[in-house]
């Protein structure tokens, strides 16, 4: 199991980001690439947390980044349903009032994460799906993209494999998301994918469910996961870490003790990222790699890794 130092991030300090560009096992010579895309969303999280901003704008602006990369399952680039479409799932979440907005097997557009951001801050439903998602991003002024524009060549080939039977369906990799405590001390959480490779049209996995790929709430924490869809929803993962949290768990205490539940309990793999209310930061994953980056205001830099 991966783990970080956790003797930075001290209680209070400030603002706090991770971000994490999914567990799976990112080939080596990827690797650099990969850290290096976690990073870029970092340092642009931190010039908004420095300026001020808000969690939100912060969590918000570090996913659209990782989303606008092709190296990431998530937004350009991402995971294909079995008839090779792109059914993109995202969900944004802020620990002040417990607002969220989701949205789940949307077709292309570049930023879902700021479709689940518009349903947030309308606040009337908290997850629209496939035609309905659709419907409202573009009554909200988004404008469509197309699978040539954002399916990527990389994509294509590994869902020929898994047709082919060279590799297995599911689970692929890659999925991005971060964690954030503003100057406020309010918490912000964002998870967005493409979900797993050639998965069933219509499967809709844990990243834009509240309470599963992610949750924020002031009073604990917020949390981002990755990792086998179907055994995170079944923990109602992201809710339990933060829960943890609250209880006065240390943010990498509760994401080594998430990790083991996804072993443990469902012989699955995954990771996740925490921040807890006061900034301390926990990320932990059971896959070969995941492709992470941090940075708080007590640490002055920002670290980053493949644990
Ligand atoms: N959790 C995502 C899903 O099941 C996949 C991933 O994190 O790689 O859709």
């Amino acid at each position: 199991m991966g783990a970080i130092e956790t003797s930075w991030g001290h209680a209070g300090a400030g603002w706090a980001i991770a971000v994490h560009g999914g567990a799976g096992a990112v080939p080596f010579e990827r690797r650099e690439d990969h850290v290096a895309g976690c990073r870029r969303a970092v340092e642009i999280a931190v010039e908004i947390l420095r300026g001020r901003g808000s969690a939100l704008d912060a969590a918000q602006a570090a996913v659209e980044s990782l989303e606008d990369n092709p190296a990431f399952n998530a937004g350009t680039g991402g995971s294909l349903n079995r008839d090779g479409r792109l059914e993109l799932d995202a969900s944004i979440m802020e620990g002040t009032n417990l607002a969220a907005g989701a949205v789940c097997a949307l077709p292309p557009y570049a930023h879902p994460i700021a479709i689940a951001r518009a349903v947030l801050h309308e606040g009337r439903h908290v997850l629209y799906a496939a035609a309905g998602a659709d419907a409202f991003a573009r009554e909200h002024g988004f404008s469509p993209s197309s699978e040539a524009t954002m399916v990527t060549e990389a994509a294509r080939l590994q869902l020929s494999e898994v047709t082919s039977g060279r590799a297995s369906a599911g689970w692929a990799g890659g999925t991005v998301g971060a964690v954030v405590r503003d100057v406020y001390g309010v918490v912000a959480a964002a998870t967005s994918t493409g979900g797993t490779m050639g998965k069933d049209p219509g499967r809709v996995g844990d990243s834009p469910l509240i309470g599963a790929g992610t949750y924020a709430d002031n009073a604990a924490g917020a949390c981002s996961n990755t990792g086998n869809g179907e055994a995170v929803i079944k923990l109602a993962l992201a809710k339990t870490a933060t829960d943890w949290l609250r209880d006065g768990m240390l943010p990498q205490a509760a994401a080594e003790m998430a990790v083991s539940q996804l072993s443990e309990r469902m012989g699955a793999k995954g990771g996740i990222i925490l921040v807890d209310y006061e900034g301390r930061i926990g990320i932990a994953r059971n896959t070969e790699t995941m492709t992470w980056a941090a940075a708080s205001e007590s640490l002055e830099r920002i670290v980053f890794g493949i644990v």
